[in-house]
């Protein structure tokens, strides 16, 4: 990390990205080639992304909220339909469901230590028009899907993998999105795979691929390239579809990051290993996960402050020091639109605004040096008075 002295650049940014040589010399190629969108690279990318997660079928999008609609409609939810996600994730985990005119219905986390979806509060929130359950992997850690599917074990649910943050992470030998029947994730410049913007869908179920693969491009038959290529003369539209294509330009950088995807795995092991030695049994604030086994990757550095810390000055203070921090995430039930849908006041959700209300996010990527967590630490201490 450069010292700067522009006072609004902090000296410890919440996320960083490795760029060197090797991406520039993907970019270029592909400049250089005058192919930009969906093409050979994209191909390349969706080949070995699927070798990577052990899915049958890959598809690159032009994100993971676009990876989320192409799911939703897949997997047949609508008008009428409910889909249950967690209130503790980023917005685009619920707005899918809108996007298709269908009801998402939010659960709680299973704990402060463990703030993932929970299969209780699941089975208390499902209902006859539950159609689909959106699990999503918070900080990289695996929710518990065999838990959910126990919940119902004679109802044809679509489990529908949020793995914007656990691009690498295993549970029981498989990678996470692989485990229900879609996954989706995320290439936005702060995950662990950064392109820029991008998307990929993963399944094993040819006519789910099939459906999300013709909807991400107009619902047309063949594509630009496979004209181009000689492979087709012209095409038909068999369904409503959309643009959800991914730039060569993304796929280019996106194969450079899988190639490091597992280095800056490790490295984001040893970042948060040096957190939870210099905070742990810090008696004004508790480290989500710190008990779990490592689960491959890791996208978050929560800590949850104790209830008489003050929040604001904390992370105010933080800043002062050149920390960067941040709040993942204001929960989704309680923001004006979705208040407004459930008719104005949000069914409580004690475990969710808990942690909403003392999480801080710190900074966390695979950059950040052994003295850097130690400097970032002494600053918490201080700023813990
Ligand atoms: C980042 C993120 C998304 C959205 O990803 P985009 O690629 O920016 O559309 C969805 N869900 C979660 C949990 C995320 O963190």
């Amino acid at each position: 990390m450069t010292d700067t002295n522009q006072p609004s650049t902090p000296r410890y940014m919440l996320s960083d990205v490795d760029f060197d040589e090797a991406e520039e010399r993907a970019v270029l190629d592909v400049i250089r080639s005058k192919w930009l969108s969906q093409g050979p690279r994209t191909a390349e990318f969706e080949k070995r992304f699927a070798a990577f997660t052990g899915a049958k079928f890959a598809l690159a999008t032009s994100n993971c909220t676009t990876s989320l609609h192409l799911a939703m409609l897949a997997a047949g939810v609508g008008p009428g339909d409910e889909v249950i996600v967690p209130s503790l994730s980023f917005v685009a985990t619920a707005n899918c469901v809108l996007y298709v005119g269908a009801t998402p219905v939010f659960a709680e986390i299973e704990s402060l230590e463990r703030p993932l979806i929970s299969p209780d509060s699941v089975a208390r929130v499902m209902s006859p028009k539950t159609k689909a359950i959106v699990p999503m992997h918070y900080a990289g850690y695996p929710c518990d899907i065999a838990g959910m599917r126990a919940i119902a074990p004679r109802r044809p649910l679509r489990i529908i993998e949020d793995a914007a943050h656990s691009v690498g992470s295993r549970v029981d030998g498989r990678m996470l999105g692989t485990i229900g029947q879609i996954g989706c994730y995320s290439f936005f410049a702060n995950k662990n795979l950064p392109a820029g913007e991008g998307g990929m869908v993963t399944t094993d179920d040819p006519g789910l691929f099939e459906d999300m693969k013709l909807r991400r491009s107009h619902g047309m038959t063949s594509l630009s390239w496979d004209r181009m290529k000689g492979h087709a003369f012209s095409y038909d539209v068999v369904g409503v579809g959309y643009n959800f294509r991914m730039p060569e330009l993304t796929a280019a950088v996106g194969i450079v990051q899988l190639e490091k995807l597992e280095r800056h795995n490790r490295e984001r092991d040893r970042v948060f290993g040096e957190y939870v030695k210099r905070l742990i049994g810090h008696p004004k604030l508790t480290i989500p996960f710190a008990q779990e086994a490592a689960p491959g990757a890791r996208h978050l550095m929560p800590v949850v402050l104790g209830e008489s810390v003050d929040r604001k000055a904390f992370m105010q203070a933080l800043r002062e020091a050149g920390i960067q921090t941040s709040i993942h995430y204001p929960p989704i039930h309680r923001f004006s639109h979705y208040a407004r849908l459930a008719g104005g006041t949000p069914k409580p959700m004690p475990l969710t605004e808990a942690y909403a209300a003392r999480v801080v996010t710190l900074p966390f990527h695979p950059a950040l040096s052994d003295s850097d967590v130690a400097t970032i630490c002494g600053e918490i201490a201080r700023a813990l008075g």
